[in-house]
């Protein structure tokens, strides 16, 4: 995601809602400065940065593998765009890799957030089955417990009817005029590893998705006359029926599967790198189209040059109006543009996405714990799209660290807020940057090239990233990281 302080305080105004669960403002910060901005009240909070012994959660088994692998997705679902409410079939198919018996499964149903609640949204399931026979299952907000019973290294089958009922407001999940943003919109399978099942909570302010790279066949039957774009490939032509028109996607080695919709979109193409890129934009935003375009095919261009190849054979970059700048799926990008954007920061922010389609989509990470993961890297992408990596000088936020800044900002609230972005975006790439300058060009995107091929559709940590720096450069770089507050942590 892109944001900036100011965007984040025209939601909170504008939503009211978009507030992290027991946290509230204040005061009005209208006029908050942009950029580093140290919250008063945390300058005596925070005085002091010590290596954390052990973050906020426990281990419970270091000999699991992370699983489960391969999920495979089918989905048949139909939306009605007059009540903005989605009915679907979904059954995922995944083996029990992790070197242990389990005896439930988890999803995540981020659609059942409190900011999405509070303008009438929501999400619930029913005829929940393991390998055919009815489950037990309980919801409680975005996590969903499914008792089963998943032998080592078994195939699985997970079923369920699913309703979801989209909320007004433009944002990643969410309908405004003619506009539907389908982010994160289905229940999506978590993740088991060391910690157990992840179900952290949903984070509007950043992310806290975690998923491993799936298969999807998806179907979705809605207005003939809808534009739309999603991740993956369509195959062959809709078919139609009345008023309606049947969609089929086939998307590979992806984490998650997102949707946006318009029937007024238009749509331009070309191709890079045998990668075809599509923008969709409504007509308000024509004048951007070109830049959304120009600036997709650069980014594609030169981040296969410097980190990998682009692995999919299609990526959408969709224009909406959310209140943030900026938001990633796999193949698929939400540039959110106001009427005071320009070239230049669209261009920008459809960098920092696209960079995205790298850290995260190819190279995935426990956002909630390791946000630094991807943020730092599609901030550094967008900054060498920019020609601007001398640019990357953000100091160090005291008492952040970049392994795991949610802590802190549960701990401090909404005062941790500006922290938290000066910290994983900015400062982040600053020490990305840093150690570019300290290995030099060649080694260092000699060694993120080498990160991208132990990596590639896996999950990273901290500890990986810096492990893969040291064999690739044959340094030590314990001091160099410890001194960017770059700490192995929880996730060891
Ligand atoms: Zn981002």
């Amino acid at each position: 995601m892109w944001t900036t302080w100011k965007s984040i305080f025209a939601s909170t105004l504008a939503l009211g809602t978009m507030l992290a669960p027991g946290v509230s403002f204040a005061q009005t910060p209208v006029d908050a400065p942009a950029g580093a901005y140290i919250p008063p009240q945390a300058e005596h909070a925070i005085t002091e940065v010590k290596v954390p012994k052990l973050l906020n959660k426990q281990m419970k088994n270091q000999r699991v593998t992370r699983g489960p692998i391969h999920p495979n997705y089918k989905m048949h679902v139909t939306y009605d765009s007059q009540n903005h409410i989605i009915n679907g079939k979904l059954s995922v198919t995944f083996t029990n890799n992790t070197g242990v018996r389990l005896n439930d499964v988890y999803f995540n149903l981020w659609g059942n957030a409190a900011n999405f609640r509070t303008n009438g949204g929501g999400m619930d399931v029913k005829n929940v089955k393991v390998n055919g026979k009815a489950a037990n299952h309980h919801l409680q907000e975005t996590a969903l417990h499914i008792d089963a019973t998943l032998p080592k290294n078994r195939k699985s089958t997970v079923s369920m009817d699913f309703t979801v009922h989209v909320p007004k407001g433009q944002d990643r999940f969410g309908w405004d005029g003619d506009t539907v943003s389908l982010g994160n919109w289905f229940p999506i399978l978590a993740v088991y590893d060391d910690e157990g099942w992840n179900v952290d909570p949903y984070f509007p302010y950043g992310e806290s998705f975690y998923s491993l790279t799936s298969n999807f066949d998806v179907t979705v039957t809605t207005d003939k006359k809808q534009v739309i774009a999603a991740t993956g490939t369509e195959i062959g032509k809709p078919k139609l029926k009345g008023n309606l028109a049947t969609h089929r996607y086939i998307a590979k080695q992806v984490r998650d599967f997102a949707m946006e919709m318009n029937p007024n979109y238009k749509i331009i193409s070309t191709t890079v790198n045998k990668v075809k890129v599509n923008v969709y934009y409504a007509e308000e935003h024509a004048k951007f189209s070109q830049d959304l375009l120009q600036s997709g095919v650069d980014s594609i261009k030169l981040f296969s040059e410097k980190f990998g190849a682009y692995p999919w054979p299609e990526l959408d970059v969709v224009s909406m109006k959310g209140w943030f700048g900026g938001m990633e799926y796999p193949q698929l990008v939400m540039i959110s543009l106001r009427d005071n954007a320009t070239p230049a920061w669209v261009r920008s922010v459809n960098a920092h996405e696209i960079g995205h389609q790298w850290f995260y989509g190819i190279i995935g990470n426990n956002e909630y714990d390791e946000a630094w993961l991807d943020e730092s890297f599609a901030t550094f992408a967008a900054a060498l799209y920019d020609n601007e990596l001398d640019q990357l000088t953000a100091e160090p936020v005291p008492g952040f660290h970049l392994s795991h800044p949610i802590s802190y900002f549960t701990a401090y609230g909404q005062e941790g807020i500006s922290a938290y972005y000066d910290t994983v975006y900015d400062y982040g790439a600053r020490t990305l940057n840093d150690l570019r300058k300290l290995l030099g060009d060649k080694q260092f995107y000699a060694s993120m090239q080498a990160y991208y091929k132990q990596k590639k559709f896996g999950i990273t940590t901290t500890k990986d990233f810096i492990r893969i720096m040291e064999q690739t450069s044959g340094r030590d770089l314990d001091k160099f990281f410890a001194e960017h507050y770059v700490f192995v942590s929880d996730q060891e």
